[in-house]
């Protein structure tokens, strides 16, 4: 269902009126997980002002350590969304395990995140299959195109095509940077499917100061938009505080993007 031999043209994902493929390109930014509400309405108003039309945040967050910060849960969602409608901004947050389904939708989550660690968590992938809300579907950091492809077809499979892929950056040997940004996948991703494809320049590099190239190579070869970590005041973030772009440099990377994406 997700190759380009059964859908010629581009599939266009549609969030409460948001477009985000075929031509238009969409970047959704906001941090990396839910603090507070100050925290959330801030970053709203900075996404916002930025020129961004959707906003992320983890309420459920999959930490490496069990003594890390795992996210507030329910509470950060009704946090979230406190925030966001304020701008009428939807909200991407992560789903971690199908049990919590049922609390995404009673508080109508408006694009559902499988991270990097869930790309081959086959029931949960089942799961969203079942419903009709937008996915998007990182990829596995040690995954091949042909896994994540075939991840992808399990939630098609289930009857829901709106499904955006995310490349968040692989392992490799390379130590320097968190992730390594695999900017080939992109026109590969784009010959091999007709669904949109975005990439997370903040996971792959790790470092704010990358953010602003990765992102600009990210559309220069061809991605339908970026999934940005931004943090009203970096240092403070109670998690990745490093790779989390101050508002002002959201702000700059937004001015420098429309170029790019009017040149190809
Ligand atoms: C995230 O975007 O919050 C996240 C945890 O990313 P990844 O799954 O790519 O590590
Ligand atoms: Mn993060």
């Amino acid at each position: 269902i997700v190759g380009r031999e059964w859908h010629k043209q581009d599939s266009i994902v549609d969030i409460k009126g948001i477009k985000l493929g075929g031509n238009q390109i969409q970047i959704i930014a906001g941090p990396c997980s839910v603090e507070t509400q100050p925290q959330m309405d801030a970053a709203a108003k900075f996404v916002h002002e930025a020129g961004c039309r959707l906003m992320r945040g983890g309420a459920f967050k999959p930490r490496t350590s069990p003594y890390a910060f795992q996210g507030h849960g329910e509470e950060g969602l009704v946090m979230f969304r406190k925030a966001a409608e304020r701008y009428n901004l939807p909200m991407v947050t992560e789903l971690m395990d199908a049990r919590q389904l049922d609390t995404f939708m009673k508080h109508d989550v408006d694009v559902i995140q499988i991270g990097t660690r869930s790309m081959q968590n086959f029931d949960l992938l089942k799961e969203v299959g079942t419903i009709n809300k937008p996915v998007i579907l990182k990829r596995g950091m040690s995954a091949t195109i042909s896994e994540w492809l075939m991840a992808a077809e399990y939630i098609a499979a289930g009857g829901n095509h709106n499904i955006i892929f995310c490349e968040r950056g692989i392992r490799t040997f390379e130590t320097y940077y968190r992730n390594v940004l695999d900017v080939t996948a992109i026109p590969v991703l784009k010959k091999e499917t007709h669904l949109p494809v975005i990439v997370d320049p903040s996971h792959a590099g790790g470092k704010a100061w990358m953010v602003p190239a990765l992102s600009r190579a990210a559309i220069a070869a061809g991605a339908d938009g970026l999934l940005v970590e931004m943090h009203p005041t970096p240092c403070e973030a109670w998690c990745d505080a490093d790779q989390a772009l101050t508002p002002d440099e959201l702000k700059t990377l937004m001015g420098s993007l429309g170029a790019i994406a009017g040149a190809i």
